[in-house]
C-alpha cells in the first residue's frame, strides 16, 4: 500500500514507535529508524525488518532534545531515501509527580522531546512535501491530549499542545494533499508504563499483575491495554491514499476512556 513512500519515525527503537516503524515497512515503506537503547539491539531490529518487509530500513540516532539534530534526522532521511513523505512523531517520556515537586528541567525535556521535536520535524519536511504534494504526519500525542491526570503536568500540556500543532499544519497543508493527524491511545504496555505499574506496585505494597489491573481500572473501560500493533496499523491507514480526508483529527484508540 506504501510502496514507494518513505518514513521516519522518532522514538523506533522501542514501543509504539517500534510497531509503527514495523507496520510501515510491511505496508512497503522504506523506513528511518531513531531512538536511543543498545548498538547491537538496533542494528539487529534494522536489518531483521529491512530483510523482512523487502525495504530501505536506516538508523539515526539523533537526540530528540536538540533541533539540530531533529534536523539533521530529516535531511539525512531525504539524502538517503530521496524524499520523506511520511513523518510519525512518536518519541516521548514522561515524569509524574505533584507541580510543586515538578523538576524544571523535566518539564524542559518532556516540552523538547513530546512536542518541539514534532515542529522540528514537520519545519523539516514540509518543503519537500509541499513540492511533492503528497505528504502524511502522524503524530502519537495520547488521550491525555484531550483529557488530564493528575502529577502529570509536563506531559499533558505536552499531548495538548501536540493536538494544536496538528491543527494549525491541517489548516496550512489542507488543499497540498498533505494530511496531518494525530493519534491518541489509552494505556499501552510499553517500557514508559511497565515503570508507572512498577512504581504503582512498590508504593501499594501489590504484584506487578494487581498494579496493572488497578492502572486499567482508574481510566480504560476495556479493562484491556492497547496493543502497540493497533496503533502501527491505524498509523498505516492514515498514511494511506483512502485516509486523504482525515486531516486535523485527533483519534483517539483508547478503550473509552475519553467517551466518560
Ligand atoms: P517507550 O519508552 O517504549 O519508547 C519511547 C521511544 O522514544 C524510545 O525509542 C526511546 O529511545 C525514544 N526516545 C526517548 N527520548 C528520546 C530522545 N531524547 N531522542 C530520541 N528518542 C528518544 O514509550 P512508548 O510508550 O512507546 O511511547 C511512545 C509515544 O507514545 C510517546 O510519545 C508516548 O507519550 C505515547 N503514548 C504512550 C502511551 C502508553 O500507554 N505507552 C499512551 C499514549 C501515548
Amino acid at each position: 500500500m506504501l510502496k514507494g513512500k518513505s518514513a521516519v519515525v522518532t522514538g523506533s527503537t522501542s514501543g509504539i514507535g517500534r510497531a509503527v516503524a514495523e507496520a510501515l515497512a510491511e505496508a512497503g515503506a522504506n523506513v528511518m529508524l531513531n531512538g536511543f537503547g543498545d548498538k547491537a539491539e538496533i542494528e539487529g531490529l534494522r536489518a531483521d525488518l529491512a530483510q523482512r518487509a523487502q525495504v530501505k530500513v536506516l538508523y539515526h540516532g539523533a537526540d530528540m532534545t536538540k533541533p539540530k539534530e531533529v534536523v539533521d534526522l530529516v535531511k539525512a532521511a531525504e539524502a538517503s531515501f530521496g524524499a520523506v513523505d511520511i513523518v510519525v512523531n512518536n518519541a516521548g517520556t514522561q515524569h509524574v509527580s505533584p507541580i510543586e515537586d515538578f523538576p524544571p528541567e523535566k518539564w524542559d525535556m518532556i516540552i523538547a522531546i513530546n512536542l518541539s521535536s514534532a515542529f522540528h520535524t514537520i519545519r523539516a519536511a514540509m518543503p519537500g512535501m509541499k513540492k511533492r504534494r503528497w505528504g502524511r504526519i502522524v503524530n502519537i500525542a495520547s488521550v491525555h491530549g484531550l483529557v488530564a491526570s493528575k502529577d502529570k503536568v509536563a506531559y499533558v500540556a505536552a499531548k495538548h499542545g501536540i493536538l494544536g500543532l496538528t491543527k494549525v499544519v491541517a489548516l496550512e497543508t489542507a488543499p497540498l494533499g498533505i494530511t496531518c493527524n494525530a493519534i491518541c491511545p489509552g494505556w499501552v504496555k510499553t517500557p514508559l508504563v511497565v515503570k508507572q505499574i512498577e512504581d504503582r506496585a512498590a508504593a501499594n505494597k501489590i504484584s506487578l499483575e494487581e498494579a496493572g489491573i488497578a492502572l486499567l481500572s482508574d481510566k480504560m473501560p476495556s479493562l484491556t491495554f492497547v496493543k502497540a500493533e493497533e496503533i502501527g496499523a491505524l498509523a498505516v491507514f492514515l498514511s494511506s491514499p483512502a485516509a486523504s480526508a482525515i486531516t486535523g483529527a485527533a483519534i483517539p484508540i483508547d478503550g473509552a476512556w475519553t467517551a466518560q
